[in-house]
């Protein structure tokens, strides 16, 4: 019999009623013949608000206990949508991650699921029970309770999958899909019939926060067909797969971006094979990312490097950067806040090379300045103000006509 893990997020199970809208869909995926899976995430904001309950009590809250709160969230949610389901008949059963079988390495706030003992839920779900599974949520080798990162409920559901065979995984969510960039800030935005795993990792980790980049990970290595659709309607959504065909491929298929970025550059800095790595040493000692890198050499003795950091890291970074000036050996430290990285992604991008100059006019025509450039093959990324933002998408979704439908281009 085929299985289908159905995860729905936040807003999807933000109250009893919207239970309900998601115990229809459950409903009807059971009575069409599937065994299924649903992994669910904590209700609406309730993941924030234990965050910030935590922010009330301290700084830097134990990383443990942070996961121990956490974690409570989903588990909310699988008990109430159990008991709907089982109050209209259809015997549902719910897990935590733990009782789940989902082990997970011993890191806090950002594990990875290192196995899944099927074995524990397998029979109830031959029995025909509807299992319900907390997201975000696993438990490590000896026993400490561990978070995925924020979003992980995506990553929970494709490993899941995986572990059980399913036939597929379905993110239900509250957009349509995955659109060409996000539809809340772009109003043209449009919905992708299909994008490959490649450039939907790609988008991932730029910033586009419909999925988490590990679910793509994992849904690309093992092959699963993964389905990005609406919460509250029927509409067909988005699949992500392997490849999309050559016919509907254009070389730029999204935008993406993150805000609340900041650029650090330290001027003067001696230029010397081991300065550059010494500075980010001193930064990776302390566990911070940082991902932009630009180095300028000025002359045979100084060179200035920039990087960028996420706003919340910036006074992390400032501080252990001032504390090693001396071993360092750089001139002065200055930094810019209130910038945002936007990128272009697309397969398409490797092969055709003007891509990168038509996005560097585009900015340009509309007097956007560009900060920072990093590109790979199927990406090219700027920094920019964050207040040019929107206009910047709306700029680059014309020029690279992505409101419209893709035509055969042979
Ligand atoms: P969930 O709680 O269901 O996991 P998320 O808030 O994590 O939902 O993800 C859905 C949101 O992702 C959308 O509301 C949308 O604002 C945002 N998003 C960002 N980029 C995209 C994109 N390219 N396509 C669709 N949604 C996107
Ligand atoms: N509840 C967690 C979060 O808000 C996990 C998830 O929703 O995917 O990040
Ligand atoms: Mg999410």
């Amino acid at each position: 019999m085929a299985l289908t893990v159905m995860k729905f997020g936040g807003t999807s199970v933000a109250s009893v009623e919207r239970l309900q809208k998601v115990a229809d869909k459950v409903i009807r995926k059971k009575e069409a013949g599937d065994q299924v899976i649903v992994v669910v995430s904590a209700m609406g904001k309730t993941t924030d608000q234990l965050v910030s309950m935590a922010g009330e009590i301290s700084d830097r809250p134990s990383k443990r206990e942070m996961d121990v709160l956490l974690s409570t969230g989903e588990q909310v949610t699988i008990a109430l949508l159990s008991m709907v389901l089982n109050e209209r008949g259809h015997k549902a059963i719910s897990y935590t991650g733990w009782q789940a079988g989902i082990k997970t390495e011993a890191v806090h706030e950002n594990a990875r699921i290192a196995s899944i003992d099927t074995s524990l839920i397998r029979p109830q779900l031959n029995e025909g029970s509807i299992i319900i599974i907390a997201g975000f949520q696993g438990v490590t080798e000896t026993g400490d309770i561990t978070t995925l990162g924020r979003g992980g409920s995506d990553t929970s559901a494709v490993a899941i999958a995986e572990a059980f065979a399913a036939k597929r995984c379905e993110i239900y969510t509250d957009v349509t899909g995955v659109f060409t960039t996000d539809p809340r800030f772009v109003k043209k935005a449009r919905k992708l019939k299909e994008i490959s795993y490649d450039e939907m990792l790609e988008m991932a980790y730029l910033g586009a926060g419909v999925l988490h980049p590990r679910a793509v990970e994992y849904a690309k290595n093992s092959h699963l067909e993964l389905v990005v659709c609406s919460s509250f309607t029927d509409e067909e959504g988005t699949v992500i797969k392997e490849e999309v065909s050559m016919e509907t491929s254009k070389s730029v298929r999204g935008l993406a971006f993150e805000k609340n970025v900041t650029k650090v550059t330290l001027l003067g800095l001696p230029n010397n094979v081991s300065a550059v790595s010494h500075v980010f040493d001193t930064i990776a000692d302390k566990k911070i990312n940082i991902d932009v890198i630009v180095q300028n050499v000025l002359d045979e003795a100084r060179t200035n490097l920039s990087f960028t950091v996420d706003q919340e890291l910036l006074e992390e970074t400032l501080d252990v950067l001032r504390g090693s000036e001396k071993e360092l050996g750089y001139q002065q430290l200055i930094y810019e806040s209130e910038l945002a990285k936007l990128s272009i992604v697309g397969s398409g991008m490797a092969s055709n090379p003007g891509v990168a100059a038509e996005m560097f006019h585009a900015l340009a025509s509309q007097k956007i300045k560009i900060k920072m450039i990093s590109t790979s093959e199927i990406k090219v990324s700027t920094i920019i103000d964050e207040a040019k933002l929107i206009e910047a998408l709306d700029t680059l979704h014309e020029t690279f006509h992505l409101s419209e439908e893709e035509s055969v281009s042979l």
